[in-house]
């Protein structure tokens, strides 16, 4: 079969691998100029890539690590001790041992012992996700750990990343969180261990486009879809000009090119994008049932803000930042983490927030930006000047993060569409993890066998 793969994230690239492998004539078309999505990589010089937004994997993400080894790079993941703080009340807390939150003075006493044990409990016993599915994380949080424990920790944390939806958030998602990041048992219990490839994500999108091509495949990159419509019991894709990217996200805004004639089509695109790329035809095929499953999930966008700095900036990886007067939610610094050696000595920090489509912050550039972080950064280290910047560079993800609240595992739209031969897989498929790197790893195998090898005479999906 002739297949055409919409997206070159994760997801696009792992189910191309596993088609071209079938012996399916698989092409990738990709909007960015490069590789991986939301994972991709840019050269920040001397021959060093960093991702675009700040990545790292957990030691429970054995999809990804399973994927390094079949690809010849078993040993890529390195596991790096990992430190975290809580910037609240104008202070940074360390978060790195569960003593820690034991001596976290935002809290009584009683409300650190209640948290601890609910949350300890949650680990070693909460099995099953589906009772935190029907509850939001906020109602279990004040019954179960009580109303300190949402004001001063968890609300802040799931505004962070949610914003104003943070109370209507089900609880699943937490639970998700607490119970796969986290080994609770062994060396994990003391201090996290978190995961990074050698040399960045680069070489897991290289190794997976060569296997594409290896099987006689095409990865174009800077090559968008800008339009798929049915022809006979297969589809035609009609891609944009290079350059197209500038022209932001929604593909009607893509000069159409002459149309090319696929058997099937696997589109890993955000939910908005898939519907936009729809003909009038092929959307009324998909229908409406589907398509109001696909937009009745809200995503928050990624504001992300890299600075290269002429020394350290504070002594964590990983600050949550939970201080409603500060304009963003998180520091990352990267060489924290990974040493500074490994980049000549260069220093990384990522500032990190979430907002609602359309708010002021997402139109800025990164100069007007660091200026409006620039009291905040001071807020946390206050010798902090924009003096330590030596360079910047600004990333807008406009689909980060499905709004998971309660209900939410109903309203997922399936892989299969109502339009025989036409897939859809992306991050709001991933459930009840949270999204990342390693379930769409998961997500990219499971869309691959998604792809029906036969149809009915009816052109229905005959498997
Ligand atoms: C700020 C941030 C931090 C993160 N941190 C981590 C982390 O620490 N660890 C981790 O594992 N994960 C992390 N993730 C999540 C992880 O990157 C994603 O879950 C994963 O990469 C999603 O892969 P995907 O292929 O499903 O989607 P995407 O990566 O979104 O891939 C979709 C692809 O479709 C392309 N596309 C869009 N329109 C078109 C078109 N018209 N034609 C062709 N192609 C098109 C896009 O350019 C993109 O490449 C983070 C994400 C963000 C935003």
């Amino acid at each position: 079969m002739r297949v055409a793969v919409l997206g070159a994230g994760v997801c696009g690239l792992v189910a191309a691998h596993r088609l071209a492998r079938a012996g399916h004539a698989v092409e990738v078309y990709e909007r960015w100029p490069g590789l991986g999505g939301q994972a991709a990589t840019l050269d920040v010089g001397d021959g060093h890539r960093l991702e675009r937004y700040y990545h790292h994997l957990f030691t429970s993400d054995r999809h990804i690590a399973e994927l390094f080894a079949e690809l010849g790079m078993p040993d890529a993941i390195e596991w790096r001790p990992s430190s975290v703080a809580f910037f609240a009340r104008g202070e940074l807390h360390p978060f790195v041992t569960p003593l820690d939150l034991l001596r976290f003075r935002a809290l009584s006493p009683l409300a650190r012992v209640r948290m601890a044990a609910a949350v300890l409990a949650l680990q070693r016993f909460a099995g099953d996700p589906a009772p935190y599915a029907r509850v939001t994380a906020r109602d279990w949080i004040e019954r179960r750990m009580g109303r300190q424990a949402w004001e001063e920790v968890w609300g802040p944390l799931l505004r962070g990343k949610f914003g104003e939806r943070a109370d209507r958030i089900a609880m699943v998602w937490l639970w998700s969180k607490l119970r796969l990041r986290r080994s609770v048992k062994g060396e994990g219990v003391r201090q996290e261990r978190l995961g990074y490839p050698r040399e960045s994500w680069e070489p897991l999108f290289g190794a997976l486009a060569r296997s594409v091509v290896d099987g006689g495949g095409r990865v174009l990159t800077d090559r968008p879809a800008a339009r798929v419509a049915r022809a006979g019991s297969g589809f035609t894709v009609q891609a944009g000009p290079p350059g197209s990217f500038r022209r932001g996200h929604d593909p009607r805004e893509f000069d159409a090119g002459p149309g090319e004639q696929y058997d099937r089509v696997l589109a890993t695109v955000p939910n908005d994008v898939f519907e936009r790329l729809l003909d009038p035809a092929l959307a009324s095929e998909v229908g409406e049932e589907y398509l109001r499953r696909t937009r009745a999930i809200e995503y928050f966008a990624a504001l992300c803000l890299l600075l290269e700095l002429d020394r350290r900036f504070s002594p964590y990886y990983w600050t949550n930042v939970a201080d409603r007067a500060l304009p963003f939610v998180g520091l990352i610094e990267h060489t924290n983490f990974v040493e500074p050696e490994r980049y000549g000595g260069r220093r990384f920090l990522y500032v990190a927030n979430y907002l609602p489509h359309g708010h002021e912050l997402l139109g800025l550039d990164a100069g007007a930006l660091l200026g409006r972080y620039e009291a905040g950064l001071r807020a946390v280290n206050p010798a902090f000047s924009t003096d330590w910047v030596l360079r910047s560079w600004l990333h807008v993800e406009p689909a980060a993060q499905p709004i998971v609240t309660v209900g939410y595992g109903e309203r997922i739209p399936p892989l299969r569409t109502p339009a025989a031969g036409l897939v859809l897989a992306n991050t709001t498929q991933v459930y009840p993890e949270d999204r990342g790197t390693n379930y769409a790893v998961r997500l990219g195998e499971a869309a691959a066998a998604a792809v029906p090898v036969c149809l009915d005479a009816h052109g229905r999906n005959a498997e």
